[in-house]
C-alpha cells in the first residue's frame, strides 16, 4: 500500500481522500482551510501542518513524527480549484523535493485546469525526476463519495501503469488518453457538454413550471426519451425526482457556480477555439454572471435555476443557416458549425 499526500481536501477531494484510506492506503492530507481538514480527518486521513510534513512524513497534528512511518509519501496528489493553486504547489514540490532523489515518486494532479498549465506542471515534474500524470475527473461530489468517478489521464505509460492502482481506489473507469495535458483536454471537452445540458435541463424545468407541468412528470418523460443525460437523472435542478441530486440537499454547494464558469471558459480559451468559435459554450457569458453581492460558491444549478425562473437568462436567437432551417435541426447545425469553424 502507497504513503499518499493529499493536497486539497475540499468538496472532492476530502471524500477522495478518505476512499484512499478505506483502499488502505496511508493518506497524510493538507489544506489551508481548517474546515475542510477537519472533515477528512472524520474520513480516516492523518492531518499535516505544512505541505512539507505531508509530503516528507514530519510532524502532524500535535508534534507527533514520522506519520508516514518509513518516510516520504511515495504519491503526491492535488485536488485544487484552479492552474495557479496547482502551480503554486507544484512549484513548492520542486523546491521541497530538490534535496534527495524522488525518482520513484509519482506527482498526479486531479485538479480541472487548462491545458497549458497542466503541460507546465508535467515539465516541473519531469525536473524534479518524478513521473507525474494529469487526471481531472467527473462524476462530482457523489461520485467522489462513491468512489464511482471517471479519471482521464494524460502522461506517459510508466506514469499511468503506476497511478492506475490508485486511482482505482477512487474511481470505476480510468481511461488514459494520451500524453501531457490529454487527461485535461477530454476533461474540457466533456465539461462544455455537461455546462451545456445543465443549462438545458434547468431552462427545461422553468419552462415545464410556467407551462403547468409536475416535475415528476417532466422527469419520467424526459429520463426515458431523448432528453436522457446526467445533468437530468443524477443531477436533477428540482427536488423530488433524484433523491441524491443537490436540489434535494437544499443545493448545498458541491460544485460551485465559479468552478463551472472557469471549466466553461477554459473550453473557450483552448488554444484549438481561437479559430473554432464554440458557439453555445460561449453563450456561458450572458447568464452565469452572478447579481451583485450573491456569492459565487452556490451550487451551479441554483444559480441557472433560479436566473431561468426569474427570467433573467437572456436568449441569443440562433441564426441557422438557410439550408440548415430544414431536416437536420439546430443539434446537427451547431455540430457542423463546431466542426467547420463557420460563424453565425
Ligand atoms: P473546493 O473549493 O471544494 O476545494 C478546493 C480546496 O483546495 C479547498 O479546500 C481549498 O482550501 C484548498 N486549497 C486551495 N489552495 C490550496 C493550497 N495552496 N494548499 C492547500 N489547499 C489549498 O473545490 P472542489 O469542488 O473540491 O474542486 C476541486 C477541483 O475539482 C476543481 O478544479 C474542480 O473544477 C474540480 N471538479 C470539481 C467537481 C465538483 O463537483 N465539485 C467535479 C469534477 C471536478
Amino acid at each position: 500500500m502507497a504513503r499518499i499526500a493529499f493536497i486539497g481536501l475540499g468538496n472532492m477531494g476530502g471524500p477522495m481522500a478518505a476512499n484512499l484510506v478505506k483502499a488502505g492506503h496511508h493518506v497524510c492530507g493538507f489544506d489551508l482551510s481548517a474546515g475542510s481538514v477537519a472533515a477528512a480527518e472524520a474520513g480516516g486521513v492523518v492531518a499535516a501542518r505544512t505541505l512539507a510534513d505531508a509530503v516528507n512524513g514530519g510532524a502532524v497534528n500535535g508534534g507527533e513524527g514520522g506519520h508516514h512511518g518509513a518516510g516520504r509519501a511515495d504519491c503526491v496528489i492535488t485536488m485544487l480549484p484552479k492552474g495557479e493553486h496547482v502551480l503554486s504547489v507544484w512549484h513548492a514540490l520542486a523546491a521541497l523535493l530538490s534535496e534527495g532523489a524522488s525518482e520513484d515518486m509519482l506527482l498526479i494532479d486531479c485538479s480541472t485546469i487548462d491545458v497549458g498549465s497542466a503541460r507546465e506542471a508535467h515539465g516541473l515534474a519531469d525536473a524534479m525526476g518524478c513521473l507525474s500524470l494529469d487526471a481531472p475527473v467527473s462524476g462530482g461530489t457523489v461520485g467522489a463519495s462513491a468512489a464511482t468517478l471517471t479519471f482521464m489521464a494524460g502522461g506517459s505509460s510508466a506514469a499511468f501503469q503506476k497511478g492506475e492502482p490508485i486511482l482505482a481506489a477512487m474511481g470505476k473507469r480510468i481511461v488514459h488518453c494520451g500524453e501531457a495535458g490529454a487527461g485535461q483536454a477530454a476533461k474540457i471537452c466533456n465539461n462544455m457538454i455537461l455546462g451545456i445540458s445543465m443549462i438545458g435541463v434547468a431552462e427545461a424545468f422553468a419552462l415545464g413550471e410556467k407551462l403547468g407541468l409536475s416535475h415528476q412528470a417532466l422527469f419520467d418523460v424526459a429520463s426515458t426519451s431523448s432528453g436522457q443525460c446526467w445533468a437530468l437523472t443524477t443531477n436533477c435542478p428540482v427536488p423530488g425526482p433524484v433523491p441524491t441530486s443537490p436540489a434535494n440537499r437544499d443545493y448545498r454547494p458541491g460544485f460551485a457556480a465559479s468552478l463551472m464558469l472557469k471549466d466553461l471558459n477554459l473550453s473557450q480559451e483552448a488554444p484549438a477555439s481561437q479559430a473554432r468559435q464554440r458557439r453555445l459554450g460561449s453563450m456561458r457569458a450572458s447568464f452565469m454572471p452572478p447579481r451583485k453581492g450573491r456569492p459565487w460558491g452556490r451550487g451551479f444549478f441554483r444559480h441557472h435555476q433560479s436566473a431561468a425562473r426569474a427570467g433573467r437568462v437572456k436568449r441569443k436567437r440562433l441564426q441557422p443557416r438557410r439550408w440548415f432551417r430544414h431536416g437536420w435541426g439546430i443539434r446537427w447545425h451547431e455540430w457542423e458549425w463546431g466542426r467547420q469553424g463557420m460563424r453565425g
